[in-house]
């Protein structure tokens, strides 16, 4: 008796944010949509890393052809899954439709069986950190890159990221360890060391799923192996999901998303796919095997 007033009231709240998500989503989708407007806080996301489908998923930018035709396909919890395709192919929309920055016109996501419209924007990125591609150093120190999101983080939390992100050693090294300063005052980081610095930050607000466009940047042997270890420590709490440029990502992750003009080609294993898919196998040799050159990876004010 009690329930169903409640969840008529919720029926309602949803109806209300999508049909104000459907307002922002035409009016603002060059620019970043205004928020305040849609935040009612109506039920809280999972606190475990859950599993997230995808049913059916279709966005159209105005005046384009649809972004994502019916994209589906499921993220088993505390997993890694890799989303690979050529430029155009739909990959960053799918990581801000993920965020709530726009709603899908048709289709579902679901966090744990539950459609992410039911959350507030607030709680969605709560729980979703997203680690953008190439994203610079903050000024500051390395404790203040850290704490950024997280201002009143633990100092044990701090360490943990730190160990997790294979940055302690680096950070150990430097006489004035997380107060010194980044940047041409103090230590110059390298790509590859920029965002695990930036996956550090996303994980000390405790997140329960990652979203990682990883680095274009050309990785030396050491921060491709400490970067692939960052990644699999991070999915011992988190669903992962990488938009992954280089081939040793893919190579490990559970599974592998191919996308190709807004739908899903292929899905699968990389074993899987090199065997039966063309377009993964060329995407395979040249895009992502190019990157796997040596030399790279050098620090961004030297390079
Ligand atoms: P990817 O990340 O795989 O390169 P995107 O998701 O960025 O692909 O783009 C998918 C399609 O949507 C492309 O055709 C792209 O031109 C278009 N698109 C992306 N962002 C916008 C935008 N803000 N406005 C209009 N069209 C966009
Ligand atoms: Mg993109």
């Amino acid at each position: 008796y009690l329930s169903s007033p409640i969840s008529s009231l919720t029926t309602g709240l949803t109806l209300l944010q999508q049909g104000l998500g459907a307002s922002v989503r035409v009016n603002e989708v060059d620019e970043m949509p205004r928020e305040e407007d849609v935040d009612l806080p109506v039920a809280a996301p999972p606190v475990a890393a859950p599993r997230i489908e995808l049913r059916e998923v279709r966005f159209t930018y105005p005046g384009r052809a649809p972004a994502l035709g019916g994209v589906s396909f499921e993220v088993p919890a505390g997993r890694q899954t890799a989303v690979v395709g050529l430029s155009g192919a739909g990959k960053s929309t799918l990581f801000a439709l993920l965020q709530r920055f726009y709603e899908p016109e048709s289709g579902t996501i679901l966090v744990d069986g539950t459609d992410i419209a039911t959350y507030s924007r607030a709680e969605v990125r709560r729980r979703i950190a997203y680690v953008e591609q190439d994203a610079p150093a903050l000024d500051g120190t390395i404790g203040d890159n850290l704490r950024y999101a997280e201002p009143a983080a633990a100092p044990d939390d701090i360490e943990q990221v730190l160990r997790t992100t294979r940055l302690d050693g680096l950070v150990g090294r430097l006489e004035l360890g997380l107060d010194t300063q980044v940047g041409p005052r103090g230590v110059t980081l390298s790509g590859g060391e920029r965002q695990r610095l930036a996956i550090a930050r996303a994980l000390l607000r405790k997140p329960t799923v990652l979203l990682l466009d990883e680095a274009t940047a050309q990785l030396d042997a050491r921060n491709e192996q400490a970067l692939r270890e960052a990644i699999d420590r991070a999915s011992e709490h988190c669903t992962v999901l990488v938009i992954a440029h280089r081939l040793s990502t893919v190579t490990e992750a559970e599974q592998i998303v191919l996308l190709e003009n807004g739908r899903v080609r292929a899905a699968g294993t990389h074993a899987t796919l090199v065997e039966t898919d063309d377009l993964y196998r060329e995407l395979a040799i040249t895009q992502l095997l190019a990157q796997e050159e040596p030399a790279g990876d050098v620090p961004a004010a030297v390079s």
